[in-house]
């Protein structure tokens, strides 16, 4: 009793006193790392935060994912630049949990770890053909037009076909379908990576399928995203009134939801609107509701490639207990032509050694952000391992959601110290970012920092300003490396 009081008393007072410094590792320096470091940093003056990406480049998705054609969305990097230049906080770029350095290893060397790192991998469908050439993940394509260094090679083939289906119909998705059909006159303008300009002027798409296994009073985006779609200059849209009828069921949902309601009357709206005279070249976007992907088709020679899409039709039943209409197959099938599909179907997290990890939710277990060892309904804490962003919740929502994310983690660290959870950590002395710069040093690791970045920054400025773009990104690990080591 006395030894948990002392505990209690060393915490308090180490949340309070400034000269002693908080080692903190952040983990991802995508929204959550940021807002997780700014937090921090204003609430404890004795905080010292190191952020390690395992990019060169900061800012996750507000770079590699935010649309090209969205550059007020993206002015959120000022404010995270500024957290990046505070004293107290270092970025550490190049630096990969996992590889370069393990978790076990940043717990030993920081007081608190929180875990950040997004949602980088992709959902599937498990269903047959879906490893055929042809199809790839949203994300993949995402990041291939955001000049992610890691998709630089994808090469969608844009040349092969005038059709693209993609699966889903959430704001990625439009995102997507947004960029295959906007005049590439208005995307040169934008920070979109060059190579994926090139290939779009190029590109003989012109009509673009999103799919959805629900209906139009379910399409899960959001009004600003579907408005901006459906205004693309000279596009044909194209959504079967049938497929507008509402059920009683249906009613009942735009009752209840503002959001779903603007979306099902913007789709209307645009379904007895399309122009009155088509040309030859006309894109076409099509919204096509209530099917769902029964599996990929391989042409006749079997050569490999994607050539379409077989589709079982669906209804909406309402799903016992969650109130919701979910989508059931009818066991009527139809098959629909391609050569290039993207699946908008949803991102996945993946663990890392050590991490534990709800394989099912893809996420790490946790209670208002504290790790817990399992997923099993055990609330041991993992000590001094939190998490914030997609990692923690899953992949959903909009930068700002991020912000609350983090300011639960962090609470949940402050009420840790303040109760002595994090007593046994804190005992121990840790060298924080002295000790990880020299462990990257004898392994070899070129760590990228804030400055580096900067001389990144300052090179995709400078080219960028002569193609009359915000910036022209570098797209390889050797060009970002060159340029941020260049002396
Ligand atoms: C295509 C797309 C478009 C979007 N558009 C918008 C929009 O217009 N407006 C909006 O508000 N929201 C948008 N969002 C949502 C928004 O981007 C997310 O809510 C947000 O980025 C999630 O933040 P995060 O920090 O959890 O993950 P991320 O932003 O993904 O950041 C994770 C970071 O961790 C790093 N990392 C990964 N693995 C490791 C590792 N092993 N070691 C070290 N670092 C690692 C990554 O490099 C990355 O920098 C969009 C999302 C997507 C996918």
């Amino acid at each position: 009793m006395a030894i948990s009081r002392a505990m209690k008393l060393f915490s308090r007072s180490f949340a309070s006193l400034s000269s002693t410094p908080l080692r903190v590792c952040v983990v991802g320096s995508g929204p959550a790392g940021f807002y997780t470091a700014e937090k921090m940093l204003k609430r404890h003056q004795g905080a010292e935060v190191d952020i390690v990406d395992r990019l060169p480049t900061p800012y996750g998705l507000v770079r590699s994912g935010v649309a090209p054609d969205h550059p007020e969305t993206k002015i959120v990097t000022n404010q995270f630049s500024r957290v990046a230049q505070n004293e107290r906080c270092s970025f550490f770029g190049n630096v990969s949990l996992g590889s370069s350095v393990s978790l076990s290893e940043l717990r030993e060397m920081y007081h608190v770890v929180v875990l950040a790192y997004g949602a980088e991998s992709d959902r599937v469908l498990g269903i047959a053909g879906e490893d055929l050439a042809g199809i790839h993940s949203a994300r993949e394509f995402v990041w291939w037009y955001n000049g992610h260094p890691d998709c630089k090679y994808l090469t969608p083939d844009l040349k092969g076909t005038d059709t693209a289906v993609i699966l889903g119909q959430g704001n990625v998705a439009l995102d997507v379908a947004r960029i295959l059909l906007r005049p590439t006159a208005e995307l040169a303008t934008t920070d979109i990576a060059s190579h994926a300009l090139a290939a779009l002027e190029e590109s003989s798409i012109r009509k673009v399928y999103l799919v959805g296994r629900r209906g139009p009073v379910q399409a899960a985006c959001t009004t600003k995203e579907l408005r901006e779609v459906l205004g693309i200059k000279d596009l044909h849209i194209n959504i079967k009134e049938v497929d507008l009828v509402k059920t009683p069921a249906d009613e009942e949902e735009l009752k209840n939801s503002r959001i779903q309601k603007r979306v099902y009357e913007l789709l209307s709206k645009a379904a007895v609107s399309g122009p009155s005279h088509r040309s030859s070249d006309q894109r076409e976007l099509h919204f096509v509701f209530f099917r769902k992907p029964d599996g990929f088709l391989d042409s006749d020679d079997r050569g490999g490639h994607v050539v379409g899409v077989r589709f079982e039709k669906t209804i909406l039943k309402e799903s016992v207990g969650s109130g919701k209409q979910v989508a059931v197959g009818t066991g009527q099938f139809e098959d629909l032509e391609c050569r290039l599909v993207l699946k908008s179907i949803g991102y996945r997290s993946f663990p890392v050694d050590g991490l534990p990890f709800d394989a099912h939710k893809g996420i790490v277990p946790n209670v208002g952000g504290r790790v817990l060892i399992n997923s099993s309904g055990d609330h041991t804490q993992l000590e001094g391992v939190y998490v914030c962003g997609w990692l923690k919740r899953g992949p959903t929502g909009i930068i700002a959601t991020n912000l609350y994310c983090a300011e639960e983690t962090i609470t949940s660290i402050f009420e840790d110290l303040e109760k002595g959870v994090l007593a046994s950590a804190l005992s121990l002395p840790k060298p924080g970012k002295e000790g990880l710069l020299q462990l990257l040093d004898r392994r070899n690791v070129k760590v990228i920092p804030f400055s580096s970045w900067e001389k990144i920054d300052t090179e995709e400025r400078r080219l960028g300003s002569l193609k009359n773009k915000p910036r022209d990104k570098l797209t390889t690990w050797e060009e970002l490396l060159k340029v941020a080591i260049k002396v």
